[in-house]
């Protein structure tokens, strides 16, 4: 992603104190009521209807005490990833969406991945999330992988508990809107060496890079056809491709999606989320993949 147009992205996050504290209040009632409501649902019915790659009763999931996990595979833990290196050298592609969720763009994309069955993984920003509780809860429920990306978007270096706050603050919405707990994050900008990729590994997440840009938060905004054209060129097996459904609206993106994923197809890709790309990269040389990727219900 470029990091010029990012620049200015908290003050476009920000668009009054009253607003967010009135949307805060709004989301904490809310919050506070489904948990009255459906506290109770036991934990095995809530697992029935879970599961990283399947629709969520997200309702349930939400007022459940018990949070949905994203977990990380052991040999992956604390590490940075472009790419997943596939031992059955098996064509898969991962679509990552940044920096929602976000009207109109994400519901866009969320309907293309939905008629198209494919599941994806979200980078999300705290702020955001907090704004838009309910297209969060739409991602969650449509079965996609919900992942951090910070309060704020910051680039600039900070201090170890600076960093904490970016990532535990974000955590806590995460928790709070969506009762996801995820160990997946991407560095805004891709910058590795502010201090947020320490606490990162430090506390065995898995940090999320790519290695495709769509090109799609540049200033010029990419035309659908250039989008198109810059992710078929650089998609390769076990690839990360990098998108946004968030930070402005993203209205080539939402149009450029259906043509990427019949073109990959077409190229004889098929589609899934980090989690899993990282457990195809775990299975040993000759394990059936479709085994590998078998989605199970992932609570602790
Ligand atoms: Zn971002």
């Amino acid at each position: 992603m470029a990091r010029g147009e990012h620049q200015n992205r908290t003050k476009r996050l920000l668009p009054g104190k009253m607003l967010w504290l009135a949307i805060a209040a709004i989301s904490c009632a809310g919050f506070a009521l489904l948990h009255t409501l459906f506290g109770s649902i036991p934990a095995d019915a809530l697992i029935a209807n879970t599961g990283i790659a399947k629709t969520v009763d997200v309702t349930s999931a939400i007022a459940s005490s018990i949070p949905m996990n994203f977990d990380v595979p052991k040999n992956f833990q604390a590490k940075t990833i472009k790419e997943a290196p596939l031992p059955n050298a098996e064509k898969v592609i991962a679509l990552t969406f940044d920096d929602g969720p976000w009207p109109e763009t994400t519901e866009q994309i969320l309907a293309t991945l939905k008629k198209e069955n494919i599941k994806a993984t979200f980078y999300m920003i705290g702020q955001p999330l907090k704004s838009f509780p309910e297209i969060g809860k739409k991602v969650l429920a449509d079965g996609h992988v919900i992942a951090n990306h910070t309060l704020h978007h910051w680039y600039h270096r900070m201090s170890p508990l600076v960093a904490q706050r970016e990532i535990e603050d974000t955590s806590k919405i995460i928790k709070e809107v969506l009762n996801v707990e995820t160990a997946y994050f991407r560095p805004p900008g891709g910058v590795l060496t502010n201090g947020l990729v320490a606490y990162a590994q430090k506390h065995n997440q898995s940090i999320n890079m790519w290695s495709v840009d769509s090109g799609d938060s540049h200033p010029k905004r990419p035309s659908p056809e250039a989008m198109i054209k810059t992710v078929l060129a650089g998609a390769t097996p076990g690839g990360i491709v990098l998108m946004h459904d968030g930070g402005g609206s993203h209205s080539n993106t939402a149009k450029a999606v259906p043509q990427i994923i019949a073109k990959l197809r077409a190229e004889g890709y098929r589609f899934v989320t980090i989690p899993e790309l990282l457990e195809l990269s775990s299975a040993p040389p000759g394990a059936s993949t479709a085994q590998a990727i078998t989605p199970t219900p992932n609570h602790s």
